[in-house]
């Protein structure tokens, strides 16, 4: 780590900011200010420093209504990717000690699950990266820091506040969960900005879900650490991807034991005297109305981006009405010169933090002049870690059938049966693969998903290949590797036209 001075750095708490993009001298600050600490707006910051740019970042944790406060590094860090993939690691674990007893271990029963180890651990991890940030790659790159940097950005001009100046401005502040508008939500329910900082288990959880990805992610590893968990899904889930495999996901998540309330929506929470929380829904086809107690409500139920306190509407930065999300053209540019947003702010991006990432770094060589590169943001890879994860690429069947045609796509699918769950006994009903192809020619790979064990891992590389341009031809090409459930995808034949049974046998 390069040796740093700190008194070279300002480390400022308590202090509102303005950020002007021109001033009265034509001298500025900062070559860059960035707005958001977050996956993205690190990225941007560290990239454009590396490439000789003087930056500044301002970040501003808002505590979540439970108070929940975190460090710096924004959602993937705190409250997303890193803490939710560790808690599906820990669920996971629990599965294989019970594969494992096939598999000749004894283990002594019973087995449980000590939720304020798990946590204690997931957060000091997560406290570790926020120093990451900070030190070794803020302070090192001298980049100055900013915590609480916040408020209207330009006019009027402020009094008492800290200006910044700054040819260019980047805003990446993300978004955050947002909360239904029922009576007893906001006092009893959480989100999944407390759920990774809780320290004592939830208890029996009831999850409210509007067919985000977030939701089964958390139902999962509740469900996998041993806690009774209730989904409550108003339409679909997993809206946006391809609804077979949604299906599959959920399919599996019930019999892996975490239960389902379809078609219904929250109407009240209550909290009763015993300290358990009354929830009343009703179930919309017949309108009936239920009741259950838990011990825990979480909202899933979107997430809202962060632009209101940044006075946008003041400087003329257009904003999507309905979403809320900043309006960007395909060089994360805004419609005020100068000011770009990239990240969940920005409309129309992908919610990733790899995404986030990359469009972060290459604006950052934009804006130094280093290149002219834009971001592509066709056929990003992602994977959906429920208890039966699911990866994909490219296009659902649906998207791919209302581009091409039916007739214009073809789709080879598969049943298979990963070959850790024999010994285990364990179902795989919906491990299943498709590779959704242009029918003509070459018959180009639109877009591939996969059910089963490490989706993410087996994913990434099949990512690779649709970036190439990939076909059909080519997966029969490669050779696979043996026993893999990756191999599963190289050798599919069966096409859904055909009609025959999909289902994988022998070697
Ligand atoms: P963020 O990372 O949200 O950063 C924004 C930063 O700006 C935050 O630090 C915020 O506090 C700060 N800020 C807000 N307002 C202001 C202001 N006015 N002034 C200064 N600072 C401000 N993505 C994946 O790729 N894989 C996953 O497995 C995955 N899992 C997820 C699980 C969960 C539970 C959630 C919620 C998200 C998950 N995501 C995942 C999505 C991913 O976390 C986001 O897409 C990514 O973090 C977006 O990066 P960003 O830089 O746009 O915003």
């Amino acid at each position: 780590m390069a040796a740093f001075s700190r008194a070279k750095h300002r480390w400022k708490r308590d202090n509102l900011f303005r950020v002007l993009t021109r001033n009265l001298t034509g001298k500025y600050d900062y070559d860059l200010v960035v707005i958001g600490g977050g996956s993205g707006g690190l990225a941007c910051s560290k990239e454009a420093a590396l490439v000789g740019q003087k930056v500044a970042v301002l970040d501003y944790v808002e505590p979540s209504v439970k108070g929940t406060k975190w460090g710096l590094g924004g959602t993937c860090v705190n409250v997303g990717c890193i803490p939710k993939k560790l808690m599906h690691q820990a669920a996971l674990l629990g599965t294989a000690v019970k594969d494992a007893k096939k598999y000749g271990w004894q283990i002594p029963e019973p087995i449980f699950h000590d939720w304020a180890t798990m946590a204690e651990a997931v957060q000091n991890h997560v406290r570790s990266l926020n120093w990451g940030h900070r030190v070794d790659h803020l302070l090192s790159l001298d980049i100055s820091l900013f915590f609480m940097g916040y408020e209207q950005m330009l006019f009027p001009f402020p009094l008492n506040q800290t200006i910044l100046t700054a040819k260019d401005i980047v805003i990446a502040t993300g978004g955050r969960p947002n909360v239904l508008q029922i009576p007893g939500a906001m006092e009893h329910g959480i989100t999944s900005d407390d759920i990774f900082w809780l320290r004592k288990s939830p208890g029996k959880t009831i999850i409210v879900l509007n067919s985000s990805d977030v939701a089964l992610e958390c139902a999962g590893f509740l469900t996998g650490i041993g806690l009774d968990t209730t989904v409550m899904v108003r339409s679909i889930a997993l809206r946006g991807f391809d609804q077979q495999m949604a299906v599959l996901v959920t399919d599996y998540m019930e019999a892996y034991g975490t239960k389902f309330a379809w078609k219904c929506i929250p109407k009240k929470v209550e909290k009763l005297t015993s300290g358990a929380l009354q929830v009343t829904w009703m179930e919309i086809n017949t309108s009936k109305e239920y009741q259950d107690t838990y011990d825990c409500i979480l909202w899933a139920v979107g997430r809202a981006p962060e632009t209101k306190l940044l006075g946008l509407d003041k400087l003329g930065v257009q904003i999507n009405k309905e979403t809320g999300k900043i309006i960007v053209r395909p060089d994360e540019s805004t419609s005020v010169p100068n000011i770009y947003a990239f990240g969940d702010i920005a409309e129309g991006r992908p919610e990733l933090t790899p995404t986030a990432i990359k469009a972060g770094k290459l604006l950052a060589h934009r804006l130094a002049g280093r290149s002219s590169e834009l971001m592509n943001y066709h056929s990003v890879a992602t994977t959906v870690f429920t208890p039966l994860e699911y990866g994909c690429v490219g296009l659902s069947e649906e998207e791919a059938e209302k581009r091409h045609g039916k007739d214009g796509i073809e789709v080879y699918h598969a049943f298979y049966k990963p070959l850790e769950f024999t010994v285990a006994e364990r179902d795989a009903g919906q491990c299943y693969l498709k590779v959704v192809c242009e029918r003509e020619g070459d018959q180009k790979i639109l877009g591939l998903h996969f059910t089963g064990p490490n989706a993410g891992e087996l994913m990434q590389g099949f990512a690779l290949s649709l970036k190439c341009g990939a076909t059909y031809s080519h997966l029969l090409q490669t050779v696979g590797i043996h026993p893999t459930c990756a191999e599963e995808v190289i050798k599919v034949n069966i096409t859904k036209r055909s009609g025959l049974d999909a289902t994988v046998t022998g070697c």
